[in-house]
């Protein structure tokens, strides 16, 4: 019997992927719900060759393009209306859509999916708990899809999280490692999204280059494994083949290496417990011999201090890390402000006093959190002018 998919976020770096391995063997599946936002031409092309039964379009004006254009699609505008008519269970669901605008379909799609793949790492981070009582209510097992914490979980398969002493999360260092610390003050955004190994959307790669992203990688590896915050190691791995190691109380370690290629997590995502056959390239004896870690060079990458602020267990705080950096990435893309001044106005914002509170109240549903993140943009689009001046 065919597969039923969905892919939210069908036409970004993870969805395309995603895409892609579909695409390679149609026979196998029945395509249940694409979803994007923009992407007029990506998204006529997913039609044509995965011939989808539902949109869902973010977009109005992409919206009534494609519903004049495609009569026998349903086609929404928005999840609710897909889901008031939608009522089976799909296979697997991946949640790729970028941001916070990923939590609520992702907390939806939980409830008509047997299987869900988390690629949408804010929604991890700022809403794990909410995610982890629809998995639970709904009896949806979760794979999670980030490249580390893929490696984690296929690690831990068949272990007891007691018996983890250990867990190293492996990091590139970004476009910038070898910069100078001058030189990256004043890094133009061409430069910042260019990764040295992977090819991902625009926000992440920034992400990568101030390292914001190792923060949000641990955060997300602490909720998802339930582990403390000390049990955790960030190194720096130029070559990013290894993508996690984990160390157990029995005194074995285990280490998982795989090419730079999100499609290595996600295929394994879907074919889960099968022996469906990957072509990836060969291990050469040559990436064997030029494995380096090392530790993180704080001044370069400022960003990790952020750590210091998280509370240990869920709160909105993270919420508030999660937007104003959001909002700080696109001011950089958008050329107003500088690439320092992420992690100068971020510490600036997490330092103000009325933020404080949040360490201590734990998210209770999608509204706080988006209220919230709607406020934190606008006292960080205030902060970005007034250090602008
Ligand atoms: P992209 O920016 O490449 O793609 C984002 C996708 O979400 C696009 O399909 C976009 O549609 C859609 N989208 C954006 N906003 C909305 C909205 N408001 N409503 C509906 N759809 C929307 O992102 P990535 O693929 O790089 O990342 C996706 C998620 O996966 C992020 O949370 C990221 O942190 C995480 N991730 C990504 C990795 C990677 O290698 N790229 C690795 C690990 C995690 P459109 O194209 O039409 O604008
Ligand atoms: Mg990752």
């Amino acid at each position: 019997m065919k597969k039923k998919i969905a892919i939210l976020g069908s036409t970004g770096s993870i969805g395309k992927t995603t895409v892609e391995i579909i695409k390679n063997d149609k026979k196998s599946f029945d395509v249940i719900l694409l979803t994007t936002n923009n992407n007029f031409r990506e998204i006529s092309k997913q039609i044509k060759y995965l011939k989808p039964k539902n949109l869902v379009i973010n977009n109005k004006k992409i919206y009534f393009k494609l519903k004049r254009k495609y009569k026998k699609i349903n086609i929404f505008n928005n999840f609710d209306l897909f889901f008031k008519k939608f009522d089976r269970k799909i296979d697997y669901s991946i949640s790729a859509i970028s941001g916070l605008s990923g939590l609520q379909p992702t907390l939806d799609i939980i409830k008509y999916t047997k299987n869900v793949a988390i690629a949408n790492k804010e929604s991890i981070i700022c809403a794990w708990n909410l995610i982890e009582k629809e998995l639970k209510k709904n009896k949806t097992k979760f794979i999670p899809v980030d490249s580390e914490h893929f490696s984690i979980w296929y690690l831990l398969k068949n272990k007891k999280i007691q018996s983890v002493e250990e867990i190293i999360i492996t990091a590139s260092g970004g476009p910038f490692l070898n910069w100078k610390l001058n030189n990256i003050k004043k890094a133009k955004p061409e430069f910042a999204i260019k990764h040295p190994n992977w090819s991902m959307g625009k926000k992440i790669s920034i992400d990568s280059a101030t390292m914001m992203n190792k923060v949000f990688e641990l955060i997300e590896a602490q909720r998802i494994f339930n582990l403390d915050r000390s049990k955790f190691t960030i190194l720096i791995h130029p070559q990013s083949l290894v993508h996690a190691i984990v160390k157990f109380e029995n005194g074995l370690t285990k280490l998982l290496i795989h090419d730079t290629n999100m499609k290595i997590p996600i295929f394994n995502s879907i074919y889960h417990n099968t022996n469906k056959k990957l072509k990836s390239k060969k291990l050469g004896f040559d990436h064997l011999n030029s494995l380096v870690f090392k530790k993180i060079d704080l001044k370069k990458f400022p960003s990790m201090n952020i750590l210091k602020y998280l509370p240990s267990k869920i709160s909105l705080f993270e919420t508030i890390i999660v937007s104003c950096n959001d909002e700080l990435v696109d001011l950089f893309l958008r050329k107003k402000i500088n690439f320092w001044s992420i992690h100068l106005i971020l510490k600036k914002l997490l330092n103000m006093k009325e933020f404080t509170k949040y360490k201590q109240i734990t998210p209770n549903n999608t509204r706080q959190i988006y209220e919230l993140c709607e406020y934190v943009r606008l006292k960080t689009r205030a902060l970005s002018i007034i250090s602008a001046k």
